[in-house]
């Protein structure tokens, strides 16, 4: 199995090239040229794995190159900082109604799944193409992404990474994450500007062909660790096989069931994954993208029509907060299988921030499983509410706005299929929200929320976030999108 651009059949490379890289050269994504399969078989031996196993064995079938022996290493020692051995817990909530817990790594959100694997993905990497530079890995971030790629990334020889994120765009916790960040090798900055104005600062640093071999010169490769990177979206393809497997094993469905899952999106990695699950054998039905009021993905996935000039709105679920979805690009090769399509396409995205793939796609993502829906601030509120008071579970604003979608989805349909939803943050890393949600005064500090909500809950304070308190910050820095260039060269010069 080999790798491509979406933009040009012929910029090949490995698995190994595709992780070191990021970026294709053209500005394109690399996307496998073609697709393993599972059969039902190889998915029941699944279910009596561990989640390691079960990670590594699938994990396997995506990264050609890399051993089983070396994967089941990986995943062994990433998924231990996980604070429960189930790793991906499956909690059911309302009838046919299950969450996915994806957040008991050790930053609280779900980027851990693919952020505690990627340095040793990285690293193996490095060696299988030989030629010793230090890896840089550069990533834009709209609140979890940057923590999670520190705390992996932290003092990883051979690497360093900088993390930038939108000024005042992140909450309290998140920010307070990345600022009192341990490590010699890292870098954070906040950025004036939105998330889209931080990831299109890097995306520039990137396509830089002079930086690139000044950098060069210097022993330096630049790499990725958003959710552009294949090493990030493949391990996330495993926890769709690690639901279901739950799901047999609690004997809820029978093997082949279909199921539908229901994932809060931003810049569609999440949900991509959830696609090549599907295409790769899994039975999946509907995959739902569930938007906040930053709605792009709801209007493009109902009219064909993907269009960024709209304002951007703060929400409470901030790691949605994205006009531009990156990996959408992936799904748009995926259907259509035409580079020169797609790189049209993004190029008129580009240029006019908009572009149309008209009724013949529309219709193919559709019959592909592909539904969306959105909630709004005050949608989100409820669902938050009704989550508590109905089933004493507390969902993040980000959970809330799948779930919402979640029900908006079954009430319309009067699908009664299991349906998973992706819970992808503790709700105490937006403690603030969770409060005024529930209709309870906010404290003014993000910690003294945490400790309110959990007075309020009777559930601890994961302990990776109440420890932030204590730590001093070392990067309280802010740059503006045009000195972002200026500052990676500093610091790696
Ligand atoms: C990143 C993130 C999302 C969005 O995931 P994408 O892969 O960008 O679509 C949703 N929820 C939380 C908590 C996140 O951190």
């Amino acid at each position: 199995m080999e790798f491509i651009s979406t933009r040009s059949q012929e910029l090949r490379t490995t698995a190994a090239g595709a992780i070191l890289r990021g970026l294709a050269e053209d500005g394109g994504l690399y996307v496998p040229a073609s697709l393993p399969r599972f059969s039902l078989e190889e998915i029941k031996t699944l279910k009596d794995m561990s989640y390691p196993a079960l990670a590594a064995a699938v994990l396997e079938r995506f990264l050609p190159g890399f051993t089983a022996e070396e994967l089941n290493e990986y995943t062994r020692k990433a998924y231990a900082s996980f604070d429960t051995p189930a790793v991906v817990p499956l909690r059911p909530l309302r009838d046919g109604v299950w969450s996915l817990e994806l957040h008991h790594g050790p930053t609280c959100a779900f980027k851990d799944l693919a952020l505690q694997i990627l340095p040793y993905l990285l690293a193996a990497s490095g060696k299988k193409c030989a030629d010793g530079h230090t890896i840089a890995i550069l990533v834009a971030t709209s609140g979890d992404t940057g923590k999670a790629a520190l705390c992996g990334f932290a003092d990883v020889p051979g690497t360093k990474i900088a993390v930038f994120y939108p000024h005042g765009g992140v909450s309290d916790i998140q920010r307070a994450q990345m600022v009192t960040q341990e490590g010699d090798n890292v870098l954070v900055l906040a950025v004036e500007g939105n998330f889209d104005d931080a990831q299109t600062g890097v995306k520039k640093i990137f396509s830089d062909k002079a930086l690139e071999k000044e950098l060069d010169a210097a022993g330096v490769a630049l790499s990725s660790a958003n959710s552009i990177n294949w090493g990030r979206l493949a391990p996330q393809i495993a926890y769709y096989y690690g639901a279901y497997t739950q799901l047999l094993n609690a004997g809820k469905i029978a093997l082949g069931d279909t199921v539908d899952f229901c994932v809060p999106t931003g810049n569609f990695g999440d949900i991509l994954a959830g696609y090549f699950a599907k295409k790769s054998g899994l039975p999946v039905d509907k995959l739902i993208c569930a938007s906040n009021s930053n709605n792009v993905l709801t209007d493009f996935l109902r009219t064909g029509v993907y269009d960024r000039n709209r304002p951007f709105l703060k929400t409470m679920s901030p790691s949605m907060d994205i006009l531009v979805s990156s990996n959408l690009e992936r799904l748009l090769y995926l259907v259509t299988e035409d580079t020169d399509q797609v790189a049209e396409w993004m190029a008129a995205l580009r240029e006019t921030g908009r572009y149309d793939i008209g009724e013949k796609w529309l219709e193919v993502l559709r019959q592909e499983g592909f539904e969306a829906y959105f909630a709004d601030e005050e949608e989100t509120a409820r669902e938050i509410r009704a989550m508590w008071t109905q089933q004493g579970y507390l969902a993040d604003p980000h959970t809330a706005v799948a779930l919402s979608a979640a029900e908006q989805y079954r009430q319309e349909s009067r699908e009664t299929r299991p349906l998973i939803a992706l819970s992808t943050a503790s709700p105490f890393k937006f403690a603030a929200s969770m409060l005024s949600s529930l209709g309870e005064s906010v404290p003014e500090s993000g910690f003294d929320a945490q400790e309110a909500l959990s007075a309020l809950s009777g559930q601890r304070v994961p302990a990776p976030l109440a420890e932030l308190r204590q730590k001093p910050e070392r990067f309280p820095g802010v740059t503006t999108p045009a000195d972002m260039r200026e500052d990676v060269r500093r610091w790696l010069a």
